[in-house]
């Protein structure tokens, strides 16, 4: 691990404890295994429970659902400081933090909520099902279908890329009770993977975040209690494109950490490494590059944590939150690579962070919604003003 990249921006003294606090945890518990999981393309299951007992995986869940009971914008922190070292653990903190218990606790009724959250928080890692082989930018567009059947809804389809279904038990499931009705059909479920019908695919090879799994999630006949829909029946797009408009704050969290971490790195290489009889930090074209790209961060910062800001005072943020993945998942790219090319031909090879940062920062740009997915939401938000 490198030297950690500070916020310059604004926080309060809580803040910047608990940003510290994950920091510390993330140089001493995932820096060791970094290169590792990547490699073997697996998550550490010792680490996974070190994530729970350090409660990253319950930060805003009331305590009595037991979590931290902390505020959405410390979620977003701890996204920044564990992507720093990893992406791909600080992937896992964020669907199950800003997407799906965050859907549990906006739309969850009392039943869902009581059954679910302590289990969420405590030692079961949740899934977010939504794209489908033919359905990603237009997910609404889903084949997933659900019968009803007495107290039951019966549920048959199939999901792809789906992150963290390998580690998950608790699975939100998106699918279409009246496909005739085009998306006022669509319904969320909660699946668990021990019930009949419910299988984990293909987990994909990937460029990045190799340590992530990304899984298809194949559904065939599943027997769900009519008990676990989430909200109403016909409402499932509504919680869709909601969570999703919270969740990108946190893949804007996840590149602007990811910057971060790129940044440090090369900026300490600047420092150790000489040509010409001097540290290459002493040549202007690289202090200008430095510049650059730490100019970049700030940037990204400002915008992601004013999304998230904007969220927790319970103010418009949609337009903001996608204008900061937009931003920062630009960022990540820009900053990735520039940081790759100070490390010269040691940027180039495995011995150094710099090109895994490179590969893990092209994901930013592609889930929960594709950068002209974003620029189509701003576009349409601006227009409507
Ligand atoms: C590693 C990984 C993890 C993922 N995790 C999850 C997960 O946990 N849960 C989940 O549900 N999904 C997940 N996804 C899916 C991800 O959200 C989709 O891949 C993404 O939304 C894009 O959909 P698509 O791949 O079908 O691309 P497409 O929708 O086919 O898009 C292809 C290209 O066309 C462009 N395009 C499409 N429509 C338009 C348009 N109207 N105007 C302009 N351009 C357009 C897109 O911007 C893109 O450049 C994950 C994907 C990956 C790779």
């Amino acid at each position: 691990m490198t030297t950690p990249h500070q916020p310059l921006t604004t926080l309060s003294e809580d803040e910047k404890m608990f940003f510290q606090s994950v920091q510390d945890f993330a140089k001493k518990e995932i820096s060791p295994l970094v290169e590792q999981m990547d490699e073997s393309e697996h998550m550490e299951p010792a680490l996974v429970e070190k994530l729970f007992e350090m409660g990253l995986m319950g930060i805003e869940v009331p305590e009595e659902w037991g979590g931290a009971g902390s505020s959405f914008f410390n979620a977003i922190l701890a996204i920044e400081a564990l992507a720093q070292v990893d992406p791909s653990v600080s992937v896992l903190v964020d669907v199950q933090n800003t997407l799906v218990e965050n859907a549990f606790l906006r739309w969850g009724d009392d039943h869902l909520k009581k059954t679910y959250l302590p289990q969420l928080c405590g030692k079961k890692v949740g899934s977010y099902c939504l794209t489908e082989p033919n359905s990603g930018s237009d997910a609404f567009a889903m084949k997933s279908k659900a019968v009803e059947d007495g107290d039951h809804y019966v549920l048959t389809g199939k999901k792809v890329f789906i992150t963290n279904a390998k580690e998950a038990d608790i699975f939100l499931y998106f699918a279409n009770v009246n496909p005739e009705a085009g998306y006022k059909g669509i319904t969320a479920f909660v699946l668990e993977r021990d019930m009949p019908g419910f299988e984990i695919g293909k987990k994909e090879k990937k460029l990045g975040i190799r340590a992530s799994s990304t899984c298809e999630v194949l559904v065939n006949e599943v027997r769900v209690p009519k008990s676990n829909v989430m909200g109403e029946v016909g409402k499932g797009y509504k919680i869709a494109i909601e969570t999703l408009n919270e969740g990108r704050i946190g893949i804007a969290s996840q590149m602007l950490g990811l910057a971060g971490g790129a940044y440090a790195a090369a900026l300490k290489y600047s420092k150790e490494r000489e040509q010409f009889g001097r540290s290459l930090s002493q040549f202007q074209g690289i202090q200008f590059q430095i510049a650059e790209m730490a100019t970049r961060i700030e940037a990204a910062r400002l915008m992601v944590y004013n999304a998230a800001r904007l969220k927790d005072a319970g103010q418009p943020f949609v337009k903001e939150a996608a204008m900061a993945k937009h931003m920062a998942s630009d960022v990540a790219e820009f900053v990735a690579s520039l940081g790759l090319e100070i490390f010269g031909g040691y940027g180039f090879i495995k011995e150094f962070p710099a090109e895994k940062f490179y590969r893990d920062a092209k994901i930013g740009k592609i889930y929960e919604g594709t950068t002209n997915m974003q620029l189509q939401t701003i576009g349409k938000m601006l227009l409507a003003e």
